[in-house]
């Protein structure tokens, strides 16, 4: 913990005092780097034993300087977790369990990439009590999988749900990624088909978003392949919307779908900005006032180096992310009671502002406002990147 934080800690104890906290961890190792990707992780394996030995530690310090907080809801993600040895995933549990009060834990969900995971490593997994994985499919087409740069094909990722289910996992979610260059809308929805089918419980459908420095962005720039127009790309994500909920799955978030009870509880308490407590390489965290990045620099971060950058957020910043993040969710949020914390905050005037624009989409059929409840249309949800902009 750097002498920043340290200051901060009364503020930041009871803040994780007040309520139970969720923990994200990070495990920044991949097998290869994926052609889109701009997270932070590395091929370098032999950074791993320090990372994760880190890892471990940064759990004791976090859990014994906030006095053993509750925690409700737990993400292993990355990088590749799966890439973790049983015996290290052992160790990081106990340190979990040794550092913070699991009583209230609801939900531990660790990442896995297909074509990392076999049966042995999963049920160890799920005896360690993790109890929802979330597996890195991404589209079921050998030659779109190879453009990505992923290291597994179709049949691969179908084999590591089937064998998440034979080691006990009944909570288990794929990637869908929308937007690939030579993907067909018809084949987005017949692999969403397809995972349905397998009796997945939720399924995220993602954009392919491209950061300037990943591979495949040089691709496209120099011609050699081209990213489907916008109106493609909504027309994709208007199929999904109808084909899904035939399929089980209901859209509860602009991106994410579920089987009725079966939702991200870790994801959803960011939509409903609940603190999070977030270790290992680049993980952001966020309780009471406080919101910070660690270093993204992962050797750095190993050795201990590496300052967080720490931000304290100011009413209006806090207001503001309540509406950004609520209206993300298919079930919107109670604009009475923002009404009311913005009147708490003595930030009325802008509370009315959006309010007032709010009410002008819903004359567009884009926002639907039910008594003091306000919620996206699935037109608004299509174009939700453009209304949200008014809270940034
Ligand atoms: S598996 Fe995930 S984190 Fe790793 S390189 Fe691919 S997209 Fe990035």
């Amino acid at each position: 913990m750097t002498p920043e934080l340290e200051r901060r800690l009364p503020e930041l104890r009871s803040a994780a005092q007040a309520e139970p906290l969720g923990l994200y961890l990070h495990v920044p190792f991949c097998l290869d780097r994926c052609t889109y990707c701009s997270f932070t992780t590395t091929r370098d394996r032999a950074l791993q034993p320090a990372t994760t030995q880190r890892l471990i530690a940064e759990v004791t310090t976090w859990g014994t300087a906030l006095d053993r907080p509750a925690v409700d809801t737990i993400y292993l993600g990355g990088g590749t977790p799966s890439l973790l040895p049983a015996e290290d995933l052992a160790a990081l549990t106990a340190a979990l369990r040794q550092a913070f009060d699991l009583g209230p834990l609801v939900e531990a969900t660790l990442e896995a990439n297909p074509g990392t995971v076999d049966l042995a490593w999963l049920s160890q997994a799920r005896d360690l009590g993790w109890d929802r994985i979330s597996l890195g499919v991404q589209a079921l087409d050998d030659a779109l999988l190879a453009h990505l740069g992923r290291i597994h094909g179709s049949a691969q990722a179908l084999e590591s749900l089937d064998l998440a289910e034979r080691a006990g996992f009944r909570r288990r979610s794929a990637d869908l990624m929308v937007g690939i260059p030579g993907q067909s809308l018809a084949k987005v929805v017949a692999d969403a088909r397809t995972l349905a089918a397998t009796g997945l419980e939720h399924l995220s459908v993602y954009l392919l978003d491209l950061d300037k420095a990943c591979p495949l962005r040089g691709e496209i720039d120099a011609g050699r392949l081209a990213l489907p127009s916008e109106d493609e790309v909504a027309d994709v994500f208007e199929a999904l919307q109808e084909a899904l909920p035939r399929l089980g799955l209901q859209p509860y978030e602009i991106s994410n779908y579920a089987r009725p009870g079966a939702e991200s509880i870790h994801n959803t308490r960011y939509w409903e900005r609940r603190p999070y407590l977030g270790l290992g390489p680049s993980a952001a965290s966020q309780l009471g006032e406080f919101r910070w990045v660690e270093s993204s620099v992962i050797p750095a971060w190993a050795e201990g180096r590496g300052e967080p950058d720490v931000q304290e957020l100011d009413a209006a910043e806090i207001l503001s992310e309540v509406p950004l993040l609520g209206l993300r969710m298919h079930r919107g949020l109670d604009w009475g009671a923002l009404r009311q914390e913005a009147g708490r905050r003595n930030l009325r005037p802008l509370c009315d502002a959006w309010e007032a624009r709010l009410r002008a989409l819903a004359r567009e059929g884009l926002v639907i406002w039910e008594g003091d409840h306000v919620r996206l249309g699935a037109r608004g949800m299509l174009m939700s990147n453009g209304i949200l902009q008014m809270f940034v």
